[in-house]
């Protein structure tokens, strides 16, 4: 029997997008070391250019995150465009996903999360239905496979991109099987706002409202500081450097009583997921 990736979290992880900078070496296996030395909860591995884990690599990175206590997720490729206007590309981006998948399953990775794609020439409402038909095609693919692995779909930072919150959780409502990863960053670089206690707790008591407050219990969260413009996110900063009321934030999340894994993408890394995991500890 294959033993299960989904296991729920009954308390909040912090860790790194990717292998720290202060690892021994850029590997995947040496990140997780790194992570567990460091007294970091989880970590997302990047296979934001593409997946290149063998399946032996997959199964040692199993066995070490297992070994260490380290909770796992994996970043599916930047390029993948479900909305591309050549349909070669959107069935090769329906195909990354699934092997992005495949991959996590192999590693013990509990989810994958994605970038939907671009607008491009199509209204909201079409490309919420064009990306609805993709995901169903993927989502009864793994199902078929008995894949446990969570696809989760990330709100997006840039004006341009598929990935309000509104989309991300209406879809993640309509379609069983997927989940939603929500970047805090990305939406206050998107709507120019969502920056205060009450708003970062309006988001949460949303994502409780439209999925169920079991939801609460088992998020995915990015979190950086972030530099932004008229047509939204233009690059991650450090969140010392940024506006980003990170203080606030982690009182949102500690009030809400979430559960579950944030992931931090600041430039910085594993100084900034420290010092969020003990803002976060220090809190009563
Ligand atoms: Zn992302």
């Amino acid at each position: 029997m294959e033993r299960p990736v989904t296991s729920p979290v009954k308390r909040l992880l912090f860790g790194t997008a990717g292998v720290p900078h202060t690892s021994e070496g850029d590997s995947t296996l040496k990140g997780i070391e790194r992570v567990s030395a460091l007294g970091l909860d989880c970590m997302e591995i990047e296979h934001v250019r593409g997946i290149r884990m063998g399946a032996d690599t997959a199964r040692a990175v199993r066995d070490k995150a297992e070994s260490l206590g380290i909770t796992l997720s994996l970043h599916a490729p930047y390029y993948i465009n479900l909305l591309s206007a050549d349909r070669g590309k959107r069935l090769a981006s329906e195909k990354y996903i699934l092997t992005a998948a495949r991959t996590a399953r192999l590693c013990g990775a509990h989810s994958v999360v994605f970038h939907a794609g671009y607008y491009g020439a199509h209204p909201p409402e079409v490309a919420y239905e064009e990306i609805k038909k993709a995901l169903k095609n993927i989502l009864s693919v793994l199902k078929s496979e008995g894949n446990p692995v969570a696809l989760r779909i990330e709100t997006m930072g840039k004006r341009s991109q598929f990935g309000t919150l509104e989309e991300v959780l209406f879809l993640c409502r309509e379609l069983e099987g997927l989940a939603p990863c929500v970047d805090f960053c990305h939406i206050h670089a998107r709507e120019g706002r969502v920056n205060s206690f009450q708003e970062f707790d309006r988001v949460l008591r949303k994502l409780g409202r439209k999925l169920g407050p079991r939801a609460l219990k088992s998020v995915h969260f990015h979190v950086a500081g972030v530099e932004y413009g008229r047509k939204g996110e233009i690059k991650h900063l450090d969140l010392r450097e940024s506006n980003f009321r990170y203080d606030e934030w982690i009182e949102a999340l500690k009030q809400a009583g979430v559960a579950g894994t944030v992931i931090c993408e600041s430039p910085n890394l594993e100084a900034d997921a420290l010092m969020l995991k003990s803002l976060y500890h220090s809190k009563r």
